[in-house]
């Protein structure tokens, strides 16, 4: 395994979830091995020691983010979010405040609220 496609190829990634965060434990081989925390949303993959984070192994690394979590960040999702660099709430999951509509186009309101375009065409907000 010591040649240079192993360099290339896709190293094993243990997905995992906290606080709505997707994140991947990336398998790095250099200088030695260790793990490296990938943040799914924008594929950034975090330098060795970010945010205190363990890189000895996967359940490390989940409870060292769960622990940001839950003492960081209060429990607050959306600081969480944002000490990741993230928007406060996930693009991919704008829900109208008006419908509940999660699929559909949305609308920026001025108030910060995003609403369908049926019901931005309605006038309901
Ligand atoms: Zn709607």
């Amino acid at each position: 395994m010591e040649n240079a496609t192993s360099q290339t190829k896709t190293q094993a990634a243990m997905p995992f979830d906290i606080g709505g965060i997707k994140f991947a434990a990336v398998r790095a081989t250099q200088p030695r091995p260790h793990w490296r925390v990938r943040l799914e949303e924008t594929g950034e993959v975090f330098e060795p020691g970010t945010g205190g984070i363990s890189n000895e192994s996967v359940p490390k690394m989940k409870a060292d983010i769960q622990y940001l979590l839950d003492r960081i960040s209060k429990g607050d999702t959306s600081d969480f979010r944002r000490r990741f660099g993230l928007p406060p709430t996930p693009a991919s999951e704008s829900t109208c405040v008006e419908c509940g509509a999660t699929d559909a186009d949305m609308v920026g309101c001025p108030d910060g609220a995003e609403i369908c375009r049926d019901c931005f065409g309605a006038g309901r907000h």
